[in-house]
């Protein structure tokens, strides 16, 4: 039987990355993170970065259409594998697809981590967040800082790098895409029994006790 899948919620900034990271380490998932794929895609210089980085960079959801088609490419590369996806879904029309591709390829979502921080915690996250453009790993200038070298701990290389939609203008916007599009589909999955709220607040380590314990099944 294929394995279980684990869907990492929040608003911008609650730690799904970092979280959905170690998750996945830990448990031999494939990682699949929407905004990391977009952003390879727009250093790749192609026609559709393009079009990607167009509503990324003002903050805005990257239409259905598109975000539909970089999810069902990466699917078919999962193989047997358990899959932890990490800031997809994002609106009413990506859970539904989603639960239609699951249901084709033999899956089922296991649970749904939705991770709760503050607003005030997280414009102080995202304000302080860097990531290694090589491979994606995620620091915080106060929290956790990027090495002295500049070099990587992840991958050993970089450059680490400030993300250009973490600028207040541009976390505004998000924070208001998260609350009108994204937030709903708490009641969505709430509805099914999936969900564990998970508070994000402590140390990376402390959250991810949370979030093993909230997943022990899955
Ligand atoms: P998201 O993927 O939800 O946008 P990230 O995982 O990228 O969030 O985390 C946002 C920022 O907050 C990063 O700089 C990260 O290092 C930092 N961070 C993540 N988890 C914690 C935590 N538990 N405590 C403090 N900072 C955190
Ligand atoms: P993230 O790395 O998850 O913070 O995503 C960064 C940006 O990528 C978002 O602000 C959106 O512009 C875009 N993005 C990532 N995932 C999605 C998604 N599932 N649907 C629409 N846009 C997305």
């Amino acid at each position: 039987m294929k394995r279980k899948v684990v869907v990492f919620c929040g608003p911008p900034g609650a730690g799904k990355g970092t979280q959905a990271r170690n998750f996945a380490q830990a448990r031999g998932y494939r990682h699949l993170a929407t905004g990391d794929l977009m952003r390879s895609e727009r250093e790749s210089g192609s026609p559709l970065g393009r079009r990607f980085d167009q509503y990324m960079r003002a903050g805005k959801l990257v239409p259905d259409d598109l975000v539909f088609d970089l999810v069902s490419q990466e699917l078919e590369l999962a193989g047997e594998d358990g899959l932890v996806f990490d800031g997809f879904p994002r609106t009413a029309a990506q859970a539904e697809q989603l639960d239609i591709i699951l249901r084709e390829t033999g899956r089922a979502i296991g649970r749904v981590v939705w991770l709760e921080v503050p607003t005030q915690e997280l414009v102080r996250r995202l304000s302080g967040r860097r990531v290694c453009v090589n491979c994606g790993q995620v620091y915080h200038v106060d929290y956790t800082p990027p090495p002295a070298s500049g070099l990587c701990k992840n991958c050993g290389q970089g450059p680490i790098v400030q993300r250009k939609d973490d600028e207040p203008d541009i976390i505004r916007n998000r924070v208001a895409s998260y609350d009108l599009q994204t937030r709903p589909l708490l009641d969505y999955y709430k509805a099914r029994d999936l969900v564990n709220l998970v508070d994000g607040v402590g140390s990376t380590e402390t959250v991810s006790e949370r979030v093993a314990t909230a997943v022990v099944t899955a």
